[in-house]
């Protein structure tokens, strides 16, 4: 059992996040504040806070601390934004998230995950995070467009519809990759009608699947 979250929490963030270079302070003060104990199952509570992802059920994990952190800071989420995220999971990014000011849609596909993220946000006082159960590959076209859009699962390639519901200036991050398990984490900023695609590294998610996933 966790014995004091915030004190192990205090140091996930100093040793995993801030002793890897990230120095986001929006990006911290969130990780400072998210229960994240509370986003997995009680049998896992003890290893919440360990460097390493957790299964949350039906084939899924919630990400390592440190990839959260990472894609968070390359998001450059500023209050008030608008992010869509693909790949609800566990809810624990999108609380990141919405704690760094944004306004949050998140969608996931696996019914039981979707209904048991919405249980802890409204638990949580997370009720402006929006939620919806679908192939998050489309998009969220009704509510488009995003300043930012993050996909916390692995496809072949970037969905088209994406990068349409991406606001001019945006930003969207998605791993990307032939072999399943193991991705690029792509860049993709927008910025006066011009599309620019970065590798920011290796990453390992779940697969993204779905009409544009596999
Ligand atoms: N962001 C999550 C990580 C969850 S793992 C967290 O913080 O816990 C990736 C999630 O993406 C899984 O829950 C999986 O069901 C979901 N997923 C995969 N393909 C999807 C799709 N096409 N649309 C929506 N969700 C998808």
């Amino acid at each position: 059992m966790v014995i004091d979250p915030k004190r192990i929490r205090e140091k996930m963030v100093r040793e995993q996040i801030e002793g890897r270079g990230i120095k986001d302070q929006e990006v911290i003060t969130a990780m400072l504040s998210v229960p994240r104990h509370l986003f997995v199952d009680e049998a896992l509570q003890s290893q919440a806070y360990a460097d390493h992802p957790l299964p949350i059920g039906y084939g899924q994990t919630i990400s390592q601390p440190y990839i959260v952190a990472l894609m968070s800071s390359l998001l450059d989420v500023k209050p008030g934004m608008k992010v869509l995220e693909i790949g609800t999971g566990s809810g624990y990014q999108a609380a990141v998230l919405a704690e760094m000011g944004a306004d949050v849609f998140s969608v996931e596909r696996v019914k039981p995950l979707y209904q048991r993220a919405r249980k802890l946000f409204s638990q949580l006082g997370y009720h402006y995070i929006k939620t919806k159960l679908d192939d998050g590959t489309m998009g969220w076209p009704q509510k488009s467009p995003f300043d930012r859009i993050l996909v916390t699962a692995g496809g072949p390639d970037v969905p088209t519809p994406l990068v349409d519901q991406l606001s001019d200036p945006g930003i969207l991050i998605i791993p990307v990759g032939d072999s399943k398990r193991s991705q690029k984490l792509i860049k993709i900023t927008k910025n006066d009608g011009s599309v620019e695609r970065e590798d920011m590294g290796s990453v390992a998610f779940v697969d993204l699947v779905g009409k544009f996933g596999w």
